[in-house]
């Protein structure tokens, strides 16, 4: 399920808005001012922020261009929800960061849209779409990990990390951002956690989990999805060995 966080201090638009989105399957989240969105997002990253742009205090502008320069909520998905319509405000809107733009008074249709569109293309994994790359496919909505038609045993985290990596084959990421994504805020995890998972995973899916050429090292740096590999699965090597 993803979730999203709206901020916005207007409480009757905040509870319309989570209205409609818990009602279209969102857990959400809401926070009324700039201190209290901070924290919820020192918590748990969520999949998107509806972001307003006039807050009591701190300003939703401020509050996306501090998020776009910290490492850890620089990917972060932002939709800013504003009164403003001015072309200028818009165009300061999507320099602080912002994925997309949304003048008050929206359409629950068109937000609903907006939303989707910007989770398509930033945070594919939490659209619950199936995510396919040769003959190895991940679906999020039933958990399951198939390998050809052989299905591949994955416990949760294993499960995210290759959610993760998978839906954004070729980005490389390094431990500390895998944390952030697959482990949020377990700070009883380290970097080494993140080599111990990524070998579990390569025993799982990779044909010769010794030369892996799905789940790549890059050198100094982190790990990354190589999705011209995907042919390539544990399958054809629990076949082989079978035969
Ligand atoms: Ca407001």
């Amino acid at each position: 399920m993803s979730q999203v966080l709206v901020v916005e201090d207007e409480a009757a638009i905040a509870e319309l808005i989570a209205l409609n989105l818990r009602h279209a399957g969102y857990e959400v989240t809401v926070a009324a001012t700039a201190e209290q969105a901070q924290a919820a997002i020192d918590g748990v990253l969520p999949d998107l922020v509806l972001l307003d742009w006039m807050l009591p205090g701190q300003s939703g502008l401020a509050l996306a261009r501090r998020w776009r320069a910290e490492s850890r909520t620089r990917e972060l998905p932002i939709i800013m929800l504003t009164a403003r319509a001015a072309e200028s405000d818009k165009i300061s809107g999507l320099d602080a960061g912002a994925d997309d733009y949304l003048t008050k008074p929206f359409s629950t249709n068109e937000l609903m849209a907006r939303i989707r569109a910007v989770l398509r293309r930033k945070a594919p994994e939490a659209l619950d779409a199936a995510v396919q790359v040769g003959k190895l496919r991940l679906d999020p909505a039933t958990r399951r990990v198939a390998g050809g038609d052989v299905e591949l045993k994955l416990g949760p985290t294993e499960f995210r990390l290759l959610e993760f990596l998978m839906s954004r084959p070729g980005v490389v990421f390094s431990r500390e951002q895998l944390l952030d994504a697959v482990w949020g805020h377990d700070r009883a995890v380290t970097d080494r956690t993140v080599d111990v998972y990524v070998l579990r995973l390569r025993q799982k899916v990779e044909r010769d989990p010794a030369s892996p050429i799905l789940i790549r090292s890059v050198r100094g740096f982190g790990y990354s999805f190589d999705a011209g590999n995907g042919a390539a699965t544990a399958l054809e090597r629990q076949v082989t060995s079978t035969v």
